[in-house]
C-alpha cells in the first residue's frame, strides 16, 4: 500500500468527517463537490469565476476528450490545465459511466468496451489500459479506474455480479498500467509553474466499488478495492435510477466498512439533501451535472435546500436576489430574480452563467459547513 494521500482531521458524532486530500496540485479540503467540466470547461464560466465559487476540483471526462479533440492533441498543447486555463486539481472520469449511458451503442468484452463514436459513426474500443493512458496524457491529477457499470434494468440487476467481478479484474489491469505510466515520469520533479505543488507529483488513482443494490456484492467489492493499491474509494453504480431509499440504505450499510485512511467518492450525486445524508455517512467527494445543467435551465437552490424555477412568471417583478443569504457573485452583485428571468426569456447565456455561479457556490457552502476551517 502506498503512502496515504488522505488525512482525516476530525470525525464527528453524526458520522461526517473533515479531512485533507493531498493532490500534486496542492491540498484540498474535504468534503468537496466537483462540477462537471466534461469537455474541459464548466459551461459558461471562466476559471476565475469557478475559483470564486469556492470550487476546488473539476471533473473532466476522458471519454469525451478522447473523442474530441483527442488526448494527444491536448498533451501536445501542454495538458488539460494549460489547455483549459484551470490550474487547480482535475479528476478525470474513466469513461465507464459514459459508456453505460450510451448503453445502446456498446458491447462489453473481457478486453474492454466497444462503442459507437456518435460523432464519426465509427466503432471505438476502450480498454482499461487505454483509459489509464488517456487520463495520463490529459494530465489528470486524480485518475479513475475503468469500470463496468450496470443499470437497474432486469438485465442490469442480474449482471451485477458479473460486472463487479469484471470491474475487479479491470482494476488490477488499471493498477499495472498506472504503475508503468507513473514509474519514471515524475521522479524528483515538481510541477512546472504550479504554486504550492508538493513532492507528491504523481497523480492519484481511485478504484470503483460496484455490486448494484446487492449488499453482499457491495461489501465484497469494497473489500476487494480496499485491498488494492488505490488512493481513494469511489462508489459507482448508485444514483442511476434507484429510489432514494435504496441509495440511502446502501450508504448506511457501507459506512462501517470504509478504510479511514482513504478518501471516499460517491459518484453522480449532487442534490443537497442527498449530499448531506452521504456526508453524514462518511462520504468526502461528490460530482453531479445538477448545479450546472439546472443553472442553464433556470433552476436554482435557495437556503433550506429548496429549488426555485426562475422562468416562473411570479418572478417577473421580483427585485430580490436569488437568495438574500447567499454570498455568491450573482447574489452579492444584486442581480434580481426579475432580470434573470428576463435573460432566460430572451435566451441570453448570461442567465446560465449567473445561475451556475450561484448553484456552485451553494454546494461549496454546503461542503464548507462540514470542513475544518
Ligand atoms: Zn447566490
Amino acid at each position: 500500500m502506498s503512502k496515504s494521500h488522505f488525512k482525516e482531521l476530525k470525525r464527528y458524532k453524526n458520522g461526517n468527517r473533515s479531512g485533507i486530500l493531498k493532490t500534486r496540485r496542492g491540498p484540498v479540503k474535504t468534503p468537496f463537490f466537483m462540477p462537471c467540466a466534461s469537455r474541459g470547461s464548466v459551461k459558461g464560466l471562466q476559471p476565475s469565476q469557478i475559483i470564486d465559487s469556492g470550487t476546488q476540483v473539476l471533473l473532466a471526462n476522458a471519454y469525451h476528450l478522447h473523442l474530441q479533440p483527442g488526448e494527444k492533441v491536448i498533451k501536445k498543447l501542454g495538458g488539460l490545465h494549460t489547455f483549459s486555463g484551470w490550474q487547480g486539481p482535475i479528476l478525470t472520469d474513466s469513461g465507464g459511466f459514459q459508456v453505460f449511458s450510451l448503453a445502446k451503442a456498446r458491447k462489453v468484452t473481457e478486453e474492454g468496451v466497444y462503442f459507437k463514436n456518435l460523432a464519426s459513426g465509427g466503432e471505438v474500443l476502450i480498454t482499461p489500459e487505454e483509459s489509464m493512458q488517456i487520463q495520463f496524457d490529459l494530465g489528470s491529477d486524480i485518475i479513475m479506474a475503468f469500470d463496468d457499470v450496470t443499470g437497474l434494468s432486469p438485465t442490469g440487476r442480474t449482471r451485477s455480479k458479473e460486472a463487479m467481478e469484471r470491474t475487479h479484474r479491470w482494476l488490477v489491469r488499471c493498477i499495472t498500467e498506472f504503475k508503468k505510466l507513473t514509474k519514471n515520469s515524475f521522479k524528483g520533479r515538481t510541477l512546472k509553474g504550479v504554486k504550492g505543488t508538493t513532492l507528491r507529483n504523481k497523480p492519484l488513482l481511485f478504484g470503483i466499488v460496484q455490486g448494484g443494490l446487492d449488499k453482499n456484492l457491495r461489501k465484497k467489492s469494497l473489500e476487494f478495492v480496499q485491498s488494492q493499491e488505490v488512493d481513494g474509494i469511489a462508489i459507482g453504480g448508485l444514483a442511476v435510477g434507484e429510489t432514494r431509499k435504496e441509495m440511502y440504505d446502501m450508504l448506511n450499510f457501507l459506512a462501517p466498512f470504509y478504510d479511514p485512511a482513504r478518501a471516499r467518492y460517491l459518484m453522480g450525486v449532487g442534490e443537497p439533501a442527498d449530499m448531506r445524508y452521504a456526508i453524514e455517512r462518511g462520504i468526502d467527494i461528490f460530482d453531479c451535472v445538477l448545479p450546472t445543467r439546472n443553472g442553464r435551465h433556470g433552476q436554482v437552490w435557495i437556503t433550506g435546500d429548496k429549488r426555485l424555477n426562475l422562468n416562473n412568471l411570479k418572478y417577473a417583478n421580483d427585485r430580490g436576489p436569488i437568495d438574500s443569504k447567499c454570498d455568491c457573485h450573482t447574489c452579492k452583485t444584486g442581480y434580481s430574480r426579475a432580470f434573470l428571468r428576463h435573460l432566460y426569456k430572451v435566451g441570453d447565456p448570461l442567465a446560465g452563467s449567473l445561475a451556475t455561479t450561484h448553484n456552485l457556490r451553494y454546494l461549496a457552502r454546503l461542503c464548507e459547513e462540514y470542513q475544518q476551517t
